[in-house]
């Protein structure tokens, strides 16, 4: 058998060989092979030594910067991406519950805007699950077949 390869003595080293007999019998009759093995088994100590020494204090730290990175990736929940719309929404709500009992008499029953009130929850919902920008609308009229600028009838 030829001298073994340092891949040989790295298979050996790792159990990832199937001749362990052949490189074992090698390494028993030939000092300068044993001389690269006892080396080799000697680097592997040493790092196995140095990187088990990692600060915990470095690993905190870079497990912070990890979420940091995932929270900027993650695209932000529904309700805070469009939580200035709901609060404007809401503002409306409050100046509509607030302004419809003045312009009533105080003596006669108050009558609801229901339509008001429909149209607007119509807008919230829209705005809220709608995933659909705005500006996509007016392209729909395009492919609208009952369009006013449809050419094909
Ligand atoms: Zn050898």
């Amino acid at each position: 058998m030829k001298h073994l390869t340092d891949t040989d003595l790295l298979h050996h080293m790792y159990g990832l060989t199937s001749e362990s007999a052949a490189v074992t019998g090698h390494l028993s009759e030939c000092p300068d092979c044993l001389e690269r093995w006892a080396s080799l088994a000697e680097s592997r100590q040493e790092l196995l030594r140095t990187q088990s020494e990692v600060p915990p204090d470095f690993l905190a730290d870079q497990r912070q910067r990890i979420h940091a990175r995932m929270e900027q990736q993650r695209p932000k929940p529904l309700l805070v991406r469009w939580s200035p719309a709901i609060a404007v929404a809401s503002m409306a709500i409050a100046v509509l519950l607030w302004k419809v009992p003045l312009q009533k008499n105080a003596g006669q029953p108050v009558e609801i805007a229901t339509t008001a009130d429909a149209q607007l929850m119509t807008d919230i919902y829209k705005t809220v699950y709608d995933t659909e920008p705005d500006v996509v609308e007016p392209l729909r009229g395009l492919f609208d077949s009952k369009g006013t600028g449809g050419s094909q009838q």
